[in-house]
């Protein structure tokens, strides 16, 4: 077992496990499922919380952009109150929203017990990928105060790089979607 030290997500303890030969006893089993259908529902759940992860990330940004983009003087005012920063704040909390609505709309779809693979995909790279658009406008904003740990922005920004990776890629989720929409598999060259 090798030790990591990875440059975000300090919370995770990182190792390298090779698994060589091993057997699982069988009252370690998960109860009532066969295959990989045990495993792959705990990937639905980790995914389908990471949709509302990346949001708190999101609106840490914003918050934080906001908040400066008001206290933030030059030219003799605000930067809050010239109107590209508005844009950027507004296009924020936009994407924030639909976000949000994607999130909740699938909470309720697993509520109901009707989601489907293709809709965790959806949100988990949705979610992330405008979290991250989210975090690196938040970090313009801030300016070069902005990679300062003083403000949240790099922290959530370099998480969320690794967000994007992890709970499958955001290529993969793609591509995912794009063989329900198409019929087609594009995972691999081979046809089966
Ligand atoms: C912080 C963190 C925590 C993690 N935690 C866990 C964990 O707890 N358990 C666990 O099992 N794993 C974990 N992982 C591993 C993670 O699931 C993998 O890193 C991820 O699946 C990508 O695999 P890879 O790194 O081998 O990249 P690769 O598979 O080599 O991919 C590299 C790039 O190629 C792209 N790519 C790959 N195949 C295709 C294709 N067919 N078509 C188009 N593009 C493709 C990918 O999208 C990516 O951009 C974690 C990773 C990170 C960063």
């Amino acid at each position: 077992m090798f030790n990591y030290n990875p440059t975000f997500t300090f919370a995770s303890y990182f190792t390298h496990n090779r698994l060589i030969i091993f057997k699982i006893p069988k009252d370690r089993i998960l109860p009532g499922v066969k295959g990989l259908r045990g495993p792959f529902s705990c990937l639905n759940n980790a995914r389908y919380g990471i949709s509302w992860g990346a949001i708190g990330a999101a609106q840490a940004c914003f918050d934080s952009a906001k908040e400066y983009s008001l206290s933030r003087i030059q030219f003799d005012h605000p930067i809050a109150s010239y109107q590209l920063v508005q844009n950027k704040l507004s296009w924020m909390l936009r994407e924030i929203t639909k976000a949000q609505l994607l999130a909740y709309h699938l909470s309720q779809k697993k509520d109901a017990g009707n989601w489907i693979p293709e809709h965790i995909s959806l949100a988990k790279m949705n979610n992330v990928d405008i979290a991250l658009e989210i975090a690196r406008v938040a970090r313009d904003i801030h300016g070069a105060n902005g990679i300062l740990d003083e403000y949240p922005v790099m922290r959530h920004m370099a998480n969320l790089e690794s967000v994007k990776t992890y709970e499958g890629t955001h290529d993969i989720h793609n591509l995912i979607l794009g063989r329900h929409i198409t019929g087609i598999q594009s995972f691999t060259r081979h046809l089966s």
